[in-house]
């Protein structure tokens, strides 16, 4: 039976490359049918915070990963730690330390002074046994250190491949330090041999210390479990992905609009690939895929494109219904949503979102498209208006067109295209004049979906009152280079 586990220190936001971690996983389990176990890593008391773990169990639920065990909190487990240091010192492989960070700063600086490599010297395993009880007594705070036996240290790491290590160049390293906090190979061991992990699936920067962890399942006599150390993730630049690449919180994704399956689509496929075609897989598909031999070893390139791309191919391929429930919060939170949009309204605002979609990569970018639709105020770039509305003769084109659709009894596209392309013909000027005009009066923008399509979806009502806005619209760019009218 596979079991796994994601094991994130709430220090911070979860990150593009701790998801990937979680995700593959996640992945690994489902595909296996075997269990994930969430595990908090808040040892370090002080840069731990419960807020911090709840953002990151809201972005794991975003991107719709749930676990089957936890989450277990490893500050809850301390006495447990201590115990199972303890219990390797009463068997000789691990000794009490009381050395102070200054004496072994010292003794570090001569060493290397006399060009020698720094690993602790052992000079508390050669204390007496009535020199450390003393200490012991005396309650000298004392740390536990492992006792690295002689040999050689090896593993097969399911994506880097055969791994040895001469134990000679580890150093006896802490499990418990002395203010009795236990270190993070002290509490991820006994909490991986607790949990019955059978694969430790994390980060490249892990991969140094897995010896050290190997050493550490042979003390206890466990079983080792297989790892697998995912490539670092990079950055356009080649460069590790950090802040300085833009955003990397999971959350700021949700933020900026992306939708979680494209999201999850993006992750996955770093380092990864679900199948040949580059597309939207389902949670399914993907699950199917899955196998660790198949991660390619090389570091993957964060790619933005590529996140933008799959998420308007997303956008556009989802049943509309279900579109516009992911749309429903966000037009919400701009005060562009009504009831009506569930009843009367319904099939209006399916056609409109159908409509608008082929140009938006984001639900932002959609839900600015949606808005001059629905809302009653419009936001003009003052570009667009530079461009298409200064031209003079507007002044006594528009009206006449006006005057056009005033008369109409109804207002679809065919019969409007009819209109407009008459009314262009009878004044002697080329169609696309009232195209562009009609366009940026009713969107604010220059670009958008066909006019006529945009013309029926607006309604008579509102498309005659922005008709009746050029003067003011006009004004207000050559006044302040800015217009908000409504
Ligand atoms: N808490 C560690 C981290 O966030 C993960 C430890 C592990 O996977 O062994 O990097």
């Amino acid at each position: 039976m596979v079991k796994v586990r994601f094991a994130p220190s709430p220090t911070g936001q979860l990150h593009v490359g701790a998801l990937r971690t979680a995700l593959f996983n996640w992945l690994f389990a489902r595909h296996n049918r075997g269990l994930l176990v969430l595990r908090i890593e808040d040892t370090d008391v002080s840069r731990s915070s419960e807020e911090m773990t709840q953002s990151i169990l809201q972005a794991l639920q975003w991107v719709g990963l749930d676990w089957d065990e936890g989450p277990i909190y490893q500050s809850q487990r301390f006495d447990i730690y201590r115990q199972a240091a303890h219990e390797l010192v009463s068997r000789g492989q691990a000794y009490y330390c009381f050395c102070t960070p200054e004496e072994i700063e010292k003794r570090r600086q001569d060493k290397i002074k006399s060009g020698q490599h720094w690993k602790y010297d052992r000079h508390c395993l050669h204390l007496s046994a009535e020199e450390k009880k003393e200490r012991l007594e005396k309650g000298v705070p004392a740390a536990i250190r492992f006792l690295m036996p002689d040999g050689i240290t090896e593993f097969d790491d399911l994506i880097h491949g055969h791994i040895a290590v001469e134990n000679k160049n580890l150093e006896d390293f802490v499990l418990l330090r002395s203010d009795g906090f236990p270190t993070y190979h002290l509490s991820v061991v006994v909490d991986d041999i607790e949990s019955g992990i059978t694969h430790v699936i994390r980060g490249d920067d892990h991969i140094t210390n897995t010896p050290k962890q190997i050493l550490l399942y042979r003390a206890f006599q466990k079983e080792i479990p297989q790892f697998a150390h995912l490539p670092l993730i990079l950055g356009p630049d080649r460069k590790k992905l950090s802040k300085r690449h833009g955003h990397t919180a999971v959350l700021s994704f949700r933020e900026q609009g992306y939708l979680p399956l494209a999201f999850f689509n993006f992750v996955a496929q770093l380092s990864w690939s679900p199948g040949k075609e580059e597309r939207i897989y389902s949670r399914e598909e993907m699950i199917e895929a899955f196998s660790l031999e198949h991660i390619s070893k090389g570091s993957p390139i964060f790619d933005l494109n590529k996140l933008q791309w799959l998420n308007s191919r997303l956008i556009n391929e989802m049943p509309v219904s279900e579109l516009i429930s992911e749309l429903r919060p966000w037009l919400e939170k701009k005060g562009l949503w009504a009831d009506a949009f569930l009843t009367e309204k319904k099939e209006w605002l399916e056609r409109l979102v159908a409509l608008v979609r082929p140009r938006s990569r984001t639900l932002l970018e959609l839900t600015d498209m949606l808005a001059p639709f629905i809302s009653n105020q419009v936001d003009y770039d003052p570009e667009a208006v530079r461009k298409h509305l200064l031209d003079p003769c507007l002044e006594e084109l528009l009206p006449k067109l006006k005057a056009d659709f005033e008369q109409l009894t109804t207002f679809m596209a065919p019969e409007l295209e009819q209109v407009v392309r008459g009314r262009a013909e009878k004044e002697g000027v080329k169609a696309a004049v009232f195209i562009h005009a009609l366009r940026v009066l009713l969107l604010g923008r220059a670009v958008g979906p066909g006019i006529f399509e945009t013309l029926e979806m607006m309604g008579k009502e509102k498309t005659l009152a922005r008709l009746g806005r050029l003067a003011e619209v006009r004004k207000s760019v050559q006044e302040t280079g800015e217009v908000r009218n409504g």
